[in-house]
């Protein structure tokens, strides 16, 4: 049986910087990847739409954090070990250059992901890391001090484990059986079907609004993109990701307020709707769009305020202006089903991060078991968050493993 001081299972982001890592503080280690698939980093090489999203311009760890619904608190203080800037210097030391782009994200200046695959690919050559494809894990058990971990092929040994097999439902049962608690999986990151006539035919607007789901305190800022399906982009993404648990519960069946206009509330629009009634007296309501917002969504919002597609401003009623104002800043719409967003999905759930320590990225329950990337209970909103999470895990359980404080 094949004896490594190391062994990674699963050759994903977390798998694959682990390894690096470990190697590169300790090039003493004997250290390998298994991976169940016949090729590596599989994910990294579809990310971001083949550009892979490697990271995301936020310098500041308490920030950086509030982008984990499941994780803000305890990525915290790893977050001060490394994050943002450590990634950039760890692939610019070798010779890989990031970009940001004016939303935050960032990427290879290449544009593509394989230059972060190349860049891997090269480091275990460079290091000595055995990558061993076509070994699915099948079962681990501890032996004394050591562990064995089974493959459907084969059986290899070794002193200190790592698991980075994301949220593969397999290996959530072995963890079971080593006594690890798991906690559901449920999916993240989706778009909302809607269907509504104040939203049919306007797919590919996109505006700044706030939305908020009724009878919860979830609430979210951001550009709003329609589509044919519903509502997508950032601002419906995020709630997505922060209501995961909560809108699996209710099986997806819930309503939304939307604010089109978020610098104002149902008040303070009525009375810039009451001037605009004074000032634009002759003109019809749906000539010029107001508030900046795009004209085709603001004929809708008109429309269904009851307002008649000829009415002039001077002939609007109190009750319709009050319909307007509800309507700009308080649209309530029924979402009936999610769907994915890019393919991008993302999966919450995990081990339990009560079991995890996270000075190493080492589990309580074993000396000498880590665990780094999705498998944990950890999950970020879109922007390049779920990688630094597995840029981070890796990175400090490889010191840890290494045996650097
Ligand atoms: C389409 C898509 C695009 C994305 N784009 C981005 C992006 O641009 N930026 C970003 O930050 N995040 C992105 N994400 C999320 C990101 O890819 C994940 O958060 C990240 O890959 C998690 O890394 P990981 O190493 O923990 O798990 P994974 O990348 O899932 O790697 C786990 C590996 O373990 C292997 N494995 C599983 N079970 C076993 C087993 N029993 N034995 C052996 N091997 C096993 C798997 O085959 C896999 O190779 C995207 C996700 C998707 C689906």
């Amino acid at each position: 049986m094949a004896h490594y001081d190391v062994l990674i299972v699963g050759g994903g982001a977390a798998g694959f910087f682990t390894a690096i890592n470990v190697a590169t503080f300790n090039p003493e280690l004997k250290v390998a990847i298994l991976e169940r698939g016949k090729n590596v980093l599989s994910k990294v090489k579809i990310s971001g739409g083949g550009r892979c999203n490697v990271t995301h311009a936020e310098f500041i760890p308490k920030d950086l954090s509030l982008n984990y619904p499941r994780g803000e608190k305890e990525l915290l203080g790893p977050f001060h070990s490394f994050m943002t800037g450590d990634t950039i210097g760890w692939f610019a030391d070798r010779g890989v250059e990031l970009k940001t782009e004016d939303d935050g994200r960032m990427f290879p200046v290449t544009n593509t992901s394989e230059t972060i695959i190349d860049c891997f690919l090269s480091e275990t050559r460079r290091l000595g890391i055995k990558v061993l494809t076509g070994q699915p894990v099948k079962n681990i058990q501890k032996n004394n001090e050591s562990w064995v971990v089974e493959s459907t092929k084969t059986n290899f040994g070794c002193d200190q484990l790592v698991i980075a097999t994301g949220s593969n439902p397999k290996m959530w049962d072995i963890l079971k059986d080593l006594g690890h608690k798991m906690v559901d999986a449920v999916p993240s990151l989706f778009t909302f079907n809607i269907k509504d006539p104040r939203i049919k035919d306007l797919a590919g607007i996109s505006t700044f609004a706030e939305v908020k789901i009724t009878n919860s305190g979830l609430e979210s800022e951001g550009p709003l993109l329609i589509t044919h399906w519903g509502m997508s982009g950032p601002g419906i993404l995020k709630l997505s990701a922060w209501g995961a648990r909560d809108l699996n519960d209710c099986n997806y069946q819930f309503s939304i307020l939307v604010n089109w206009v978020p610098s104002f509330n149902p008040e303070s629009i009525s009375e810039e709707l009451t001037r605009l009634k004074e000032s634009s007296a002759k003109q019809k309501v749906i000539k010029y769009a107001q508030f900046e917002l795009p004209k085709r969504l603001w004929i809708k919002l008109v429309k269904a305020s009851g307002i008649p597609e000829d009415e002039v401003w001077a002939n609007v009623s109190k009750k319709q202006l009050d319909q307007l104002a509800l309507q700009l800043c308080k649209g309530e719409f029924s979402v009936n089903g999610k769907s994915t967003f890019k393919d991008e999905f993302v999966t919450a759930g995990g081990v339990d991060l009560k079991e995890i320590d996270f000075k190493t990225f080492r589990s309580k329950k074993y000396e000498n078991l880590y665990l780094a990337g999705e498998v944990l209970n950890i999950d970020a909103i879109t922007g390049g968050f779920n990688f630094q999470n597995a840029w981070t895990g890796g990175f400090i359980a490889a010191k840890a493993i290494a045996g650097i404080s």
